[in-house]
């Protein structure tokens, strides 16, 4: 383990992702293809993290119920015939939604999975039945479901999004937080600022409830390569902040192709190393010890 580690301190080489959607979910490619891509990258290990089957309808992005054990020994067929090569990891992305999404920790053990990002993409709306979708290619469906919704109001929005976050980390025993802020994605600026008081005490609230709980908090380059938004998920803002309550985290690409799986995990590196994350953050990276810490990793490090 500290050999890995190491290499990675002295390199400043991420050789790891763990947040990876084939098209098990909506992923565009066989899991097969993603291993070989991660191999031809030198990758010491990979996980794959579908979305967790869920009960909303249209459901299209979600990995569907009869075919979790398929998934599942898909992953493990694979780690056998690439054992010399990678380890492999068969995660999933499940998505909180009070009333509506399964408990987390039962279907981990239910479907045998090694790892659990917990991420919200969906919102309940207040004024009306429905869920208001933060994430998409699509800034209108942002907007037009803020206004549905919420009547347009971005704080009670933004709010209910923090606190359903809030209660997912209250209530669900999983692993990683996945891309925290993401809901600023579509904001581009345009309804609220990040400098906002009230904005910055709902993302701290957080924070502290993920410090008190020791869970790993995604750095997630996706929305950079997408150009989606300028700045990693969280916003370096929330780095520093997360830096100073000693939070770990664990740097992943949210790869939906083959060719996605490093995008931009090295420069984001350098980019933490220069917000001050230090070695024992860094250390915190090394996912194996992440996963030991919460005693949920199957299988060995290389
Ligand atoms: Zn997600
Ligand atoms: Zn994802």
């Amino acid at each position: 383990m500290w050999s890995i580690q190491r290499i990675h301190y002295l390199q400043g080489v991420i050789k790891y992702n763990f947040h990876t959607h084939s098209s098990y979910s909506d992923g565009s490619a066989e899991p097969e293809e993603y291993v070989i891509q991660a191999i031809r990258e030198g990758f010491t290990d990979l996980g794959f993290s579908e979305h967790a089957p869920l009960a909303v309808t249209p459901n299209t992005f979600a990995l569907r119920e009869d075919k979790v054990e398929e998934y599942v020994r898909v992953i493990r067929d694979l780690q056998e015939k690439y054992k010399d090569s990678i380890t492999l990891h068969a995660g999933m992305e499940m998505d909180y939604i009070l009333g509506i999404s399964g408990n987390f920790a039962t279907n981990a053990v239910r479907w045998g999975l090694d790892y659990v990002i917990g991420s919200v993409h969906l919102v309940p709306g207040e004024n009306e039945e429905g869920l208001w979708f933060i994430d998409g290619p699509d800034q209108r469906i942002y907007d037009e479901g803020l206004l549905k919704f919420f009547g347009g109001d971005i704080r009670k929005a933004i709010e209910a999004y923090y606190l359903q976050v809030k209660k997912m980390i209250l209530t669900e025993d999983f692993d990683i937080v996945g891309h925290l802020d993401k809901v600023r994605m579509h904001n581009k600026n345009r309804f609220f600022q990040d400098e906002e008081g009230w904005y910055r005490e709902l993302v701290l609230d957080v924070l502290d409830e993920i410090a008190k709980r020791k869970l790993v908090v995604e750095v997630n380059t996706r929305g950079l390569y997408k150009k989606r938004n300028d700045q990693l998920f969280p916003a370096t803002w929330v780095l520093k902040e997360i830096l100073k309550r000693d939070i770990s985290i664990l740097l992943s690409s949210d790869a939906h192709k083959p060719e996605e799986v490093s995008n931009l995990l090295n420069e984001s590196f350098v980019a933490l190393k220069e917000i001050g994350f230090k070695t024992h953050q860094l250390k915190a990276i090394n996912p194996h010890q992440i996963f030991k810490e919460r005693g949920r990793i199957n299988s060995k490090p290389r």
